[in-house]
């Protein structure tokens, strides 16, 4: 098989792998290297179909072992296979890179012949590519479940970033879908990187020149939908990976059946909507300061597919609100929703040389197409003289029409620049 038919078969083989980001890596050129990690050139950007355009993607191979039944890559599926060499990956890293079409290596692979002989493949890539072709740019490989300790720490020194895919939520799902796997394998690596990370940042402290280990730290991704598990589920799992592992992220990915094993739920489409509102959640928790518990709980154990997770969090506690713009501390103004990070910083160095009304908010800038339900200033109330949720709570679903919400976020959409605002800078 010629190099273009792997090539496409192993690139598309990838797609659905959605726990790549190439932030956080401050890797630098050497004098006789090649690439950079840390300049603005590396960039996250998506294409519509889930694939990554700044890094090459691919698959070391996609002959697995395993037979997960939510994965267009298990041994019982019939579909074309392909192996890359691991110098046909390093000359081909290295061909597009020197052409301008990457600006790293997106490396995973699936089970081929064991974890540990699957690991060390991917060591030789990225041995190589560091060793012999000097490469300085940002590499992220996978981290197999069931590897063992010796080749994780080894493959460890090379890559900017590791990611261990958790896919279902519960040991019951795992044994459902994917009997091969169970919580141990996978939080195993996952503790095996977290423990390389914190060695090597101590190391560095007193050497240096110690070599870093993962820098730009590892993530993980949940599938979402192949399961019944709820939101409240995913979300403190996810609370949890963040509090023991470090996580830099945890990566949502709408189920997409690729078969029709009855083990599987029928659905009409990817629950799209849900995948965004886990991740409106995930940045509620790393930014926001909220906990899982107040978000859902036993009794609303998952998220309403009409409103972002915010601002249902807020009309749930509709009594702790509307907060006055000219008081209110930091913490409290990144719970009014439609203020976010950056916003609620802007109010906070406003109001220090005057006082804010309603108009000075849209100076600077701050979309108040949520917020004005929620604040008040100078004691003055721009909303629709009610503070009851349900009525509040149609006004904002009625302006925020669910169809908008249905795809995934394309660079190319129609969406207004305030939605744009939103959606891409996270300030909810
Ligand atoms: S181990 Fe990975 S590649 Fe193999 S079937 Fe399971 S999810 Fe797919």
């Amino acid at each position: 098989m010629d190099i273009l038919e792997k090539l496409k078969i192993l690139s598309d083989a990838a797609k659905y792998d959605v726990s790549c980001s190439s932030s956080g890596s401050d890797r630098k050129n050497t004098k006789d290297g090649l690439g950079i990690a840390s300049s603005s050139g590396i960039c996250h950007s998506w294409a519509d179909d889930g694939r990554c355009i700044s890094l090459l993607k691919i698959l070391m191979t996609n002959y697995c072992i395993y037979d997960c039944v939510y994965c267009v890559n298990r041994s019982s599926n019939d579909l074309p296979r392909a192996t890359f060499t691991p110098d046909e990956i390093v000359d081909l890293t290295m061909n597009f890179y020197k052409r301008n079409y990457i600006e790293g290596l997106f490396l995973s692979a699936a089970v081929f012949k064991s974890p540990n002989y699957t690991m060390e493949l991917l060591l030789k890539v990225v041995q190589k590519l560091r060793e012999e072709e000097k490469f300085n740019g940002y590499i992220h490989t996978k981290a197999i479940p069931g590897a063992d300790k010796e080749i994780v720490d080894k493959v460890g020194k090379y890559v900017d970033r590791m990611s261990v895919n958790i896919e279902l939520p519960t040991e019951e799902g795992l044994k459902l879908l994917a009997p091969h796997k169970n919580k141990e394998s996978i939080f195993t690596p996952m503790k095996l990187i977290k423990t390389g990370i914190m060695q090597s940042t101590e190391e560095r402290k007193i050497f240096r020149s110690s070599p870093k280990f993962v820098p730009a730290g590892q993530t993980t991704q949940l599938i979402v939908g192949a399961t019944q598990d709820h939101d409240l589920k995913i979300l403190r799992l996810s609370e949890g990976l963040y509090n023991s592992y470090n996580l830099k992220r945890v990566y949502y990915s709408a189920f997409i059946p690729v078969s029709n094993n009855p083990k599987l739920p029928v659905l009409k489409s990817p629950p799209l909507v849900r995948e965004n509102r886990l991740y409106q959640a995930d940045w509620l928790l790393r930014f926001y300061g909220f906990q899982a518990k107040e978000l859902l709980d036993e009794e609303k154990p998952d998220f309403d597919l009409a409103l972002d997770p915010k601002c249902d969090w807020a009309l749930r506690n509709i009594q702790l609100f509307p907060v006055e713009i000219n008081k209110a501390d930091y913490d409290t103004l990144l719970r009014v929703p439609g203020i976010g990070v950056k916003s609620a910083m802007k109010i906070i160095q406003a109001r220090r040389f005057t006082s804010i009304d309603f108009y000075d908010l849209k100076k600077l800038g701050i979309v108040l197409k949520r917020a004005q339900y929620f604040i008040t200033c100078k004691g003055k109330y721009y909303g629709i003289k009610s503070m009851d949720s349900e009525i509040i709570r149609n006004q904002i679903v009625e302006k925020i029409p669910m169809e908008k919400n249905h795809h995934q976020l394309s660079l190319f959409d129609k969406v207004s620049l305030e939605d744009k605002y939103i959606q891409i800078g996270g300030q909810l």
